[in-house]
């Protein structure tokens, strides 16, 4: 057997790991990073980038069809749009590509060895990988291991995986559009790819088990998207349950809150709710780790509970978000670097790629006063913004939370437009300890969509200028 040994063994080279194996080689530590498939994980291969690519393919083919009929209200005119799916994908995995082949040079810049394979655990301090060219398998023995294995979609016992029911991944990669288009889950991704493959020209039915899609979102951030969603048509069943394909399998089985069963009509459904932690096939019995439900258990220094061990990303459990991944890794990095470092953070942002985009950073109004804060908030909304105006995208608005004492700011979420590159606006305000003086002061150019954080800044303060 091949043997090797490193001070700092990633498994997994997803954002998690990868950061967490850069920023070890950057600090000079050497690192090894095994990895069963490609570089950039489940976020870079079949997640975040090629679900963002979509869905700005789809945006793209929507607002040339709009601009093209009847109603456009631009003055252009362009003929007999029509969109060719297999091309769309062969762009998107040029994109995935390139990102992917990014990675692997960032990673042998920073000095770390990459092996590919898959990594089991037989002690805490030592992983065999079994390489794919059936070579002999390689021992790898490391002073610390940071695991970073991940998440896999959650499979549904009554809809499992195959036929007509895909997960997100093949949903990523479909290369004919399926005329009717189920998406179990309205939560993330069900938003995101159902929004898409409507405008691509699929009819699309999202099923909701709880009594709104994105549950986890206020219901003032939501309705601007359920606006959105009606008038793209796509129908939205909330209080469904999807319980199974039909018998001939040409349709999904619905139950309703009130128990009636009806069927659905697919031609692929999408089952799209939640994912859970890569917890098996990897030796994690040989560890002893102490688990949150199926997480790997970490504390503010992604620690778990065996002594030079860390876990970062999707494996701690949720927010199941890249940049939270990504921030983990290099927290652990530093730490076995010999830095003191903790998990401070104020706020880890929140965004739905839907139309509109949906930011949350902090605490809703509910959740601070939950927490027990005497709050005040601003609002404003897209339909007093010049620059919305001239977008014609006027849908949504920016609400910033603050305390009423001293207008430190808790929390900003807003809706509309693009409004996922204000997240670092938002984040940074919160970081930064801002009071809604620092916001409603700073310079906000004109005219731009982000005016619309300064104005609710003030707003809050009872000084809006432009409501
Ligand atoms: P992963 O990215 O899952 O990487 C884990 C890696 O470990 C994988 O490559 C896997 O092959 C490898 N691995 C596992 N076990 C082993 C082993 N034993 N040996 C060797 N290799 C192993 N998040 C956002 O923040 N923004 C978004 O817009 C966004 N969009 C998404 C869209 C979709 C469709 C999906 C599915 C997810 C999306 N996410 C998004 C979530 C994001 O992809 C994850 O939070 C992120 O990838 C987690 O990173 P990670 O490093 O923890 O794990
Ligand atoms: P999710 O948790 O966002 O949504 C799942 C939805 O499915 C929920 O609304 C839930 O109520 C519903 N549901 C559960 N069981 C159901 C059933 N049997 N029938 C009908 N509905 C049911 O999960 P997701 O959309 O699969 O995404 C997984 C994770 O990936 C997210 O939680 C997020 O962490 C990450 N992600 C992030 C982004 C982003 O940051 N923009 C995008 C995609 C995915």
């Amino acid at each position: 057997m091949n043997q090797q040994s490193c001070t700092v063994l990633v498994v997994g080279a997803g954002p998690g790991g990868y950061t967490a194996a850069i920023r070890s080689g950057q600090l000079g530590l050497k690192t090894i990073v095994v990895e069963n498939a490609k570089a950039g994980g489940t976020c870079l291969n079949i997640g975040c980038i090629p679900s963002k690519a979509l869905i700005h393919a789809a945006d793209l083919y929507s607002k040339v069809l709009e601009s093209a009929s009847e109603k456009t209200k631009f003055g252009i005119h362009s003929e007999n749009p029509r969109i060719e799916l297999a091309e769309t994908i062969r762009w998107k995995d040029q994109i995935v590509h390139r990102l992917s082949s990014g990675i692997e040079g960032l990673l042998e810049k920073a000095g770390v060895q990459r092996v590919q394979g898959w990594a089991r655990f037989i002690d805490g301090k030592t992983v065999v990988v079994e390489t794919p060219d059936s070579g002999p398998p390689m021992e790898i023995r490391a002073e610390y291991i940071i695991l970073a294995t991940g998440s896999r979609p959650v499979e549904l016992r009554d809809l499992p995986f195959g036929g007509k029911v895909i997960s997100s991944t093949e949903a990523l990669s479909l290369t004919s559009l399926p005329e009717k288009l189920v998406v179990v889950g309205g939560g993330y991704i069900g938003l995101e790819l159902g929004s898409a493959y409507q405008k691509f020209g699929s009819k699309v039915t999202i099923v909701e088990a709880t009594d709104q899609i994105l549950p986890n979102f206020d219901a003032e951030l939501v309705r601007p998207i359920s606006r959105r969603l009606k008038q793209l048509g796509v129908t939205v069943l909330t209080g469904a349950m999807a319980i199974g394909m039909a018998d001939d399998s040409k349709g999904v089985m619905i139950k309703t809150a009130d128990n009636s069963i009806s069927e659905l009509p697919a031609d692929q459904v999408v089952v799209t709710v939640g994912r859970a932690p890569v917890v098996d096939g990897w030796g994690l019995e040989e560890l002893d780790l102490d688990r949150n439900g199926s997480a790997v258990s970490v504390d503010s220094g992604c620690r778990t509970s065996m002594s030079g061990v860390f876990a970062v990303g999707d494996l701690t459990g949720e927010p199941m978000l890249a940049h939270r991944a990504m921030a983990q890794g290099s927290l652990v990095a530093e730490i076995i670097a010999g830095k003191r470092r903790r998990w401070d953070k104020v706020a880890i942002p929140a965004v739905v790629y839907s139309d509109p985009e949906i930011v949350t950073v902090g605490l809703s109004p509910d959740q601070a006063r939950q927490e027990g804060f005497e709050v005040i908030e601003g609002r404003f909304p897209y339909s007093a913004s010049g620059r919305a105006l001239t977008m014609s995208d006027t849908d949504g608005f920016i609400r910033v939370v603050a305390r009423a004492d001293n207008h430190l700011v808790l929390g900003i979420q807003g809706v509309g437009a693009d409004i996922s590159e204000l997240s670092s606006a938002f984040t940074l305000a919160l970081e930064m300890a801002a009071r809604l003086e620092d916001i409603g002061e700073t310079i906000h150019a004109h005219p731009t969509r982000s005016e619309a954080l300064q104005e609710a800044s003030l707003h809050a303060l009872g000084m809006a200028i432009h409501i």
